[in-house]
């Protein structure tokens, strides 16, 4: 079955996330369990968390197809020293929000070597930082997103998401999302060769470590490196190749999450890619 949402408003708070997803018939989600452009946010309180899980239980959302999304602030492969450490404690905050939620992903984006380090040092500091944070946490998985590779973002490439989860010690709670706008924009030919890339994946990270995906599509051409997200269809993607993502069953059984750029027509993208998977 596929589980199809949005990255909804927390607005009000976080419980407001379900409802929000609800009202776009959702069966999945993502959210920020905090202000993602700040580095601090108060801790969620003890009213919050139970009517999130209320929420959550009344509209039949489980933990599986919530995709919780960190801040844009944390860069977990920072070059400097009190840079990482703050990205650290931001992470480690985030991990805790989410067990508090009684959720098990966390979503984040790699990081950046600020053309300070190298790409595997990078990738190390990641690793390492990940490994700090699931030491301290229970239940929830990291879960590593790929990017279109804008400016010195790492995660661009498929190696870089195995090289960290090679160094990740409890493998148990490491996998990765696809975001099918980033992976475009980064070179794969996901409408040129769909099945060649998918198969690209699997070899070189596996669909044992997917747990998620963000449907975008993308307003770029094949490996421009520029993140800029599009509607279903109108952009270089097309709905020809959200048609057959829909209708693979390697994607069942996790959150499909859009972060397209019109919210006002998420009802009907929902409708539209669920009728695709229903075919
Ligand atoms: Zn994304
Ligand atoms: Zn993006």
């Amino acid at each position: 079955m596929k589980y199809i949402g949005a990255h909804v408003s927390t607005s009000g708070g976080v419980e407001n996330a379900p409802i929000n997803a609800e009202a776009i018939g959702a069966n999945a989600f993502a959210l920020f369990t905090k202000n993602q452009r700040q580095w601090v946010s108060k801790p969620l309180t003890e009213e919050s968390i139970a009517l999130f899980k209320a929420n959550c239980e009344k509209f039949g959302f489980k933990p599986e197809y919530i995709l919780p999304h960190d801040s844009y602030l944390i860069n977990l492969g920072h070059p400097e020293e009190e840079g990482l450490e703050k990205s650290r404690k931001a992470f480690l905050d985030e991990m805790q929000r989410c067990e508090q939620l009684g959720l098990k992903l966390l979503n984040f984006h790699p990081g950046t070597t600020l053309n300070k380090i190298s790409v595997e040092e990078c990738l190390d500091r990641i690793a390492e930082s990940i490994n700090l944070a699931l030491e301290q946490t229970q239940g929830v998985t990291a879960v590593i997103e790929n990017t279109a590779g804008q400016g010195s973002n790492v995660g661009n490439e498929l190696w870089h998401l195995k090289y960290i989860i090679d160094r990740i010690d409890d493998k148990s709670r490491v996998g990765v999302c696809l975001d099918t706008c980033h992976m475009y924009s980064a070179g794969y030919d996901l409408t040129g060769d769909y099945e060649g890339t998918f198969k690209e994946f699997d070899e070189i990270v596996g669909f044992e470590y997917l747990k998620g995906m963000h449907i975008n599509d993308s307003k770029k051409e094949l490996g421009s490196r520029v993140d800029r997200h599009d509607s279903i269809g109108k952009g270089t993607l097309g709905f020809g190749f959200f048609t057959k993502l829909m209708s693979d069953s390697r994607f069942d059984n996790m959150p499909l999450i859009l972060e397209t750029i019109d919210e006002t027509i998420w009802p009907e993208e929902i409708a539209w890619l669920r009728e695709q998977a229903a075919q």
